[in-house]
C-alpha cells in the first residue's frame, strides 16, 4: 500500500464531520509531500523542532498541528505559524501561548488536553477540571479554545477504551460554549471506537505512513 492509497481509503471511510490529521512525526518530507499531493493539508507533529523545520521546508498551504506535549520554553518557536495546539494541559502553558500569540499578532486555536487514560504518564487536565480551566482561559485574548483532546489507554481492551472516550465525550457535550466544537480523539489503533463516541478529529500516523521505527 502506498501513502496515497492509505489516505484515500481512510478518507472515504471517515464520516464527513470528522477531520483527519495526518501524523507525520519521524517521517521524511518526501512522505509528507506524497500525502500532500494526494490532497492532505493538515499534518500533526509532536516535537517542536521537527515541526518548525518541516513547516519551513514544506508548502505554506499546510496547516500544522502540534499534537504532543508542549513545554512553555518552546512555544515561541511555533507561535508564528501553528494552526492548532492539541495538548494544552496547564494554565501556565495557556499564559505563555497567549503571550507569544500576542507578540505575533495572532489568535492561536487550542484544545485542552484531558486525562482519560488509566496510565499515569499521559498529560492533561482531570475531567472535573475542564470547566474551571475554560473559565480561566477566557481572560486570554489571543487564545481561542476550540475543543478538547484526549488519548485512551494503550490496550486491546476495547471496552475500556470505549469507556474512556465516552467520559471525554460526556464532558465535551456538557460545555455550553459555541466555540467548543472540536473533539480530538482517536489514533490508528482506536479511531473507529473514538468516532463511535463522537470524535470530530482523528490523529492518524501509522495507518497512513506505516509503522515508525
Ligand atoms: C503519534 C501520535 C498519534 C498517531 O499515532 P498512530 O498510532 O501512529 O496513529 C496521535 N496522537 C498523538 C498525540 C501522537 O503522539
Amino acid at each position: 500500500m502506498t501513502i496515497a492509497s492509505n489516505l484515500k481509503a481512510i478518507q472515504t471511510s471517515l464520516p464527513k464531520q470528522v477531520t483527519l490529521v495526518a501524523v507525520s512525526k519521524t517521517k521524511p518530507n518526501t512522505d509528507i509531500l506524497e500525502a500532500y499531493q494526494a490532497g492532505q493539508r493538515i499534518f500533526g507533529e509532536n516535537k517542536v523542532q521537527e515541526l518548525a523545520q518541516k513547516a519551513e521546508e514544506l508548502p505554506k498551504e499546510i496547516a500544522w498541528h502540534m499534537i504532543g506535549h508542549l513545554q512553555t520554553n518552546k512555544v515561541k518557536f511555533i507561535a508564528p505559524f501553528v494552526s492548532l495546539i492539541h495538548g494544552v494541559d496547564s494554565l501556565k502553558l495557556l499564559k505563555e501561548i497567549n503571550k507569544r500569540a500576542e507578540q505575533n499578532n495572532r489568535i492561536i486555536d487550542c484544545l485542552l488536553q484531558v486525562h482519560i487514560a488509566s496510565e499515569s504518564t499521559k498529560f492533561g487536565f482531570g475531567l472535573s477540571e475542564v470547566t474551571s480551566a475554560l473559565n480561566q482561559a477566557v481572560e486570554f485574548e489571543n487564545i481561542k479554545i476550540v475543543g478538547l483532546m484526549g488519548m485512551a489507554t494503550f490496550t486491546d481492551n476495547t471496552q475500556q477504551v470505549t469507556q474512556e472516550f465516552k467520559s471525554l465525550k460526556t464532558v465535551f457535550h456538557s460545555i455550553k460554549n459555541d466555540h467548543i466544537t472540536t473533539l480530538s480523539m482517536g489514533m490508528s489503533g482506536d479511531y473507529n471506537l473514538a468516532i463511535e463516541q463522537g470524535s470530530t478529529m482523528v490523529r492518524l500516523g501509522s495507518a497512513i505512513f506505516g509503522n515508525r521505527n
